[in-house]
C-alpha cells in the first residue's frame, strides 16, 4: 500500500486551488514538496487516505 501522486493530474502546489491542501491535511508530515510537487515519504505515512480525499484534482491514489 503506498500513496501515489499523478503529476498529470496535479498541475504543482503553486498551481493548486486549494493551495496545497495535501500538505496541510497531513498529520503525519509525510507529504514533502520537491519541485513545487507533493512527495510522499512512505515511511512516515499512515496510510489515512485524508490527502486522498481532499485533492480537489483526484491526483493522489492509496493502492
Ligand atoms: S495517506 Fe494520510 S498519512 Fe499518508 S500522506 Fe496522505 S494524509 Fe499523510
Ligand atoms: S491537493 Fe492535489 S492538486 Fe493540490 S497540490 Fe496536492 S496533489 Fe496537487
Amino acid at each position: 500500500m503506498a500513496v501515489t501522486v499523478f503529476s498529470d493530474k496535479c498541475k504543482g502546489i503553486s498551481n493548486c486551488s486549494y493551495d496545497g491542501i495535501c500538505v496541510k491535511v497531513c498529520a503525519m508530515g509525510a507529504i514533502e514538496i520537491k519541485d513545487d510537487f507533493p512527495s510522499i515519504n512512505e515511511s512516515a505515512c499512515s496510510q489515512c487516505g485524508l490527502c486522498v480525499l481532499n485533492c480537489p484534482n483526484e491526483a493522489l491514489s492509496k493502492n
